[in-house]
Parts: structure tokens; sequence; C-alpha cells
């Protein structure tokens, strides 16, 4: 498996053998040889041939191939979670549990939402005219993903994308690109048609800037992080394409002097260890009542100290390795500049050793003392890492929580409703939760605010930001001489 276009699987243009990476233990998955431009343009040039007979598909029809495709992925459950595992070292109770069930629900909700094409208006506005509105695909659309959820971002993608009647060519990430070549021939085998959903595997600068850049590609889906974003904006601007960015986030967790405070200490440690904190939603600064302060800390590090780390493969570990070694060691590199710089570590700060020592492993890291301006408050650090910082007032909370560029998500622990009510209103994120850090759903819209970009997955809200509205207007009067005309001339 290499590329898959127009229906089938082939070897990538470049020559350039990659090899996909267990990060638990550095063995290789399987090599495939990366694409190029030259993959990219047929990709391409597949999806427009695709594009006129999936287009005008009864939503009926695009909806039943959905379904069937909800079906396959459900029957292929065990082997697409095997395989996100050992690609991206997520342990087996998470792929199992949460990215193949959820990319399985995604597929039936999008399988319904194929026949909820609405235009919203029908009437005459001008008193002489019929005006309505039709929501129409874009044409062939170009999505990048990342490594972080390789299977759900895949689905995130192209999902809204083909049930809205578009086709799409996806570059996924160079790193874990085997469970969307899997998606797609799932696509296939579900019937949808050869060229509606393609994937080219290759590098971001190289199939991914082909991609961008190419001019029967009308559409732009980009998830990743925000400098990458800026770069994918400013090329699509060139032939000015519909831009959607779902970048990167740093998602505070607020604790109130009245919370539950064994309820957040739990939300902490599952919120910022979900998939070994790479999780652009990840609870990442934890601001805490100064009341309570050493109570949370005392609960999440010996929580912490207690995460079983281990075999992805195997159902008793809690936390496995990040993707690679190179995430590892960028992981490792925020922790040792915040201590440089005065920060303590808690517990975790390095790697474990023995029989784990082999892979990209990093132990769940908590950092208190670090400075609200410092590195590693403002920036992603992607890993299994929480800073806490303490605070006095409701208003502090609130400023702090929004004092860096990133606005994807939050959460807000209180029993008190009117606070609760405020931490919604006052926190600038396109997710805020209450009492609660992660969860997710199919119906609901997941996307940023401020550099965390625009643009939302999942839900009816992504379902239309794959189309364009038409307003077609139609004279009903059958009159030659309208009075509009007497504007231009007098006849
Ligand atoms: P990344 O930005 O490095 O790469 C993302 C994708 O872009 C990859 O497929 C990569 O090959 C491609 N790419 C890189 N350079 C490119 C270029 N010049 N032109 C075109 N494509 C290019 O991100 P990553 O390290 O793979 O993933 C982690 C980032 O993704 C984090 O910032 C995380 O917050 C973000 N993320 C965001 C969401 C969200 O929904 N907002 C979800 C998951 C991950």
């Amino acid at each position: 498996m290499h590329q898959y276009i127009g229906g089938g699987l082939r070897t990538g243009s470049s020559g350039v053998v990659h090899h996909v990476t267990n990060p638990a233990d550095g063995t290789t998955v399987t090599d495939l040889v990366l694409g190029d431009e030259r993959d990219a343009d047929q990709a391409v040039a597949a999806a427009r041939a695709a594009y006129p007979e999936w287009s005008r598909a009864a939503p009926v029809e695009r909806s039943a191939a959905l379904h069937r495709l909800a079906g396959i992925l459900d029957q292929r459950a065990r082997e697409f979670a095997e395989t996100e595992s050992r690609q991206a070292g997520k342990p087996i109770r998470l792929t199992t549990g949460f990215d193949v069930p959820g990319t399985v629900d995604n597929t039936a909700f999008f399988a319904g939402a194929a026949r909820h094409l609405e235009g919203r208006a029908c009437a005459e506005y001008s008193g002489d005219h019929t005006s309505a509105i039709r929501r129409e695909p874009i044409g062939v659309v170009a999505s990048i993903a990342p490594w972080n959820y390789p299977l759900q971002m895949a689905a995130w993608k192209i999902l809204p994308a083909v049930a809205a009647g578009n086709t799409i060519v996806l570059k996924p990430a160079e790193i874990t690109p085997l469970t969307a070549l899997m998606f797609a021939q799932a696509c296939t085998d579900a019937g949808i048609p050869d060229g509606v959903v393609n994937v080219v595997t290759g590098r971001g600068p190289v199939a991914g800037e082909a991609l961008l850049a190419h001019p029967d590609v009308r559409m732009v889906s980009f998830t990743g992080s925000t400098p990458v974003g800026r770069r994918v904006m400013e090329i699509a601007s060139r032939t000015v394409k519909r831009v959607h960015l779902e970048l990167g986030g740093k998602a505070p967790f607020v604790v109130f002097d009245d919370a539950d405070l064994e309820a957040a200490v739990h939300g902490a440690v599952a919120g910022s260890l979900i998939n070994t904190g790479q999780d652009c939603t990840a609870a990442t600064r934890a601001y805490v009542h100064r009341s309570r302060f050493e109570e949370f800390v005392a609960g999440v590090a010996d929580l912490y100290a207690s995460v079983k780390l281990g075999d992805p493969m195997d159902p008793a570990t809690d936390l496995g390795p990040l993707v690679s070694h190179k995430q590892r060691d960028s992981v490792a590199g925020f922790v040792e500049r915040a201590r440089t710089h005065g920060a303590e570590i808690v517990v975790g700060g390095q790697a474990p050793g023995g029989g784990l020592a082999a892979g990209a492993y990093y132990r769940p890291t908590l950092v208190t003392g670090a400075a609200q301006d410092s590195e590693i408050v403002q920036d992603e650090v992607f890993g299994p890492v929480l800073a806490v910082l303490p605070f006095d007032t409701d208003d502090e909370a609130f400023t702090l929580a929004n004092d860096t560029p990133y606005g994807l998500a939050a959460s807000a622990w209180t029993r008190d409703h009117h606070r609760a009510l405020r931490a919604v209103r006052e926190i600038a994120a396109g997710c805020v939760w209450i009492n609660d850090h992660i969860p997710i759903i199919s119906e609901m819209p997941h996307g940023g605010y401020k550099a965390s970009g625009f643009g939302k997955d999942m839900s009816s809200y992504s379902f239309e930001e794959y189309t364009q509205v038409k307003h077609a207007m139609h004279d009903i009067t059958g009159v030659a001489r309208k009075p509009w005309h007497r504007t231009i001339f007098e006849l």
C-alpha cells in the first residue's frame, strides 16, 4: 500500500522509501514509496473525472454508500484498531474504544447528513421574482491531515466532503498513512465510485504543496499546526481556494474554589494524558484557585505516578509512547527548558528505562512554578505534560485562560451554575466544557477560535462548509420592460 488513486493501490512516483515505524519499539511496520507532485496530479485528475457523476448522484445514493461504509468499518474494526495502534503507538484500549467506534459513528452521521442538503429561502423577496437557495458541492477538495488521530482525521475530512457531493484527495501525515489508505479501500468496497476518494502519501512540502497549488482543486481543508496552517492559507490564496483550517490548541483547565476536586483531578489526568497528550484539545494549562492548589497538585501527581506505561497492544496499558522519537525529544526539550527557567517538575520529566527504553516513551509530567509567559504555558508541547498555575479571582482566571494565541477548547470546573455560564461566555474557544474535558460527538462541531483556525469538523456545520450557496432568482412577471431598466435607460 503506497497511494490510493482512482480506486486502486499503486506505488509512489518519488522513489523515496518511507519506513512506517512502530514508536513502541522502533521496528518497521511497513515500507512505502512516497508520492510527489506527479501522484498529486494523477489523484486530482481522478477526483476531477469522478466529480460530475458523484456530484449529481441523488443524495440517497451517497447516503446508502456511506451506510455501507459504516458497516464495513465496523466489520474491520479490529484490523483498523491494530494498525492504528502499531503506526501511532496508541494503546489498544484507545483505538478500540475511541478511534474506531468514533469513526464508525461519524460515517453513520454523514450518511444521514447526505440527505439533508437544504437551502434556507424560497420566496418572492422583490415581489417580482422567486428567489431560492441551492447548496452545491464545491468540486475537488484537497485535505491534509496530522498524525495524532490518523483514522479519525481521515474520516473527519473525507466524510463531509463526499456526503455533500465533492470528490477528494487526502494527504495523511507521512509517518501515519496506513489507516487512511485502508479507509479509502473501504470506500471502494462500499461502492463509492473510483476517483471519489483518493489518498496521496508524501511529504508536506512536496505532495502537500502540489495539492495546495493545483488549479483544479477548489477547496483546501487542513488540520495540523498553526505555522503550517499559515503556509496553507498563503499557497491557497494564489488560486483563491476556499480554506478550512483546524490548527493547534493549548487548552486551559480552570478549577474554581467550589469545584468537586476529585472530579477535577480525574478529569485533568484523563484530559491531559489522552493519546499521550498528543491531542489538540488536551488539557495543558490548569489554573487552580489558590485555596485548592496544593490539593489539586497532590491529587494529579498521585494519579500520574500510578499510570501504567507499556506495550500499546496490551489491554492493561494506560499510556503508550509518543508518535516518534523526534516528538518525544521535542517534549523532553520543553520540560528541560522549563526546569532551567525555574519551574518545578513535581512528577515525571523523564523517559522510562528498562523494557521501554527502545520506545518513544515519556513519563506523565506535572509542572508547577512556570510563568504565564513562559514557553511551556504558551506553546503547544503535544505530550503528556500539564502545567499548573494558581489564581485568586474569577476575572483573573478568565484572563489567564484567554492569554495564549490559541482558542480551540477549554474547561471550567465549578458547582456554581452562574459561574459556569460566565465561564462559557468569557473563555474564547470553540468548545467550553463544564465539569468535563475531551468528550466529542458527531452531532456537535469541533473547531477553533483565534490562532486555532476557522471552519468546523463533524456536525452539520462541517457538512455545510463543504458546500457553496447559490442564489437562483426567477422572474415571475413575464414583463419585457422591467421597471428597474429605467435606472439604466429611458425607452
Ligand atoms: P503539521 O502541521 O506538522 O503537519 C500536518 C500535515 O501537514 C501533515 O500531513 C504534513 O505532512 C503536512 N505539511 C507539513 N508541511 C506542509 C506544507 N508546507 N505544505 C503542505 N502540507 C504540509 O502537524 P502535525 O505535527 O502532523 O500534527 C500536530 C498538529 O496538529 C498540532 O499543532 C495539533 O494541535 C494539530 N491538530 C489540530 C486539530 C484540530 O482539530 N484543531 C486536530 C489534530 C491535530
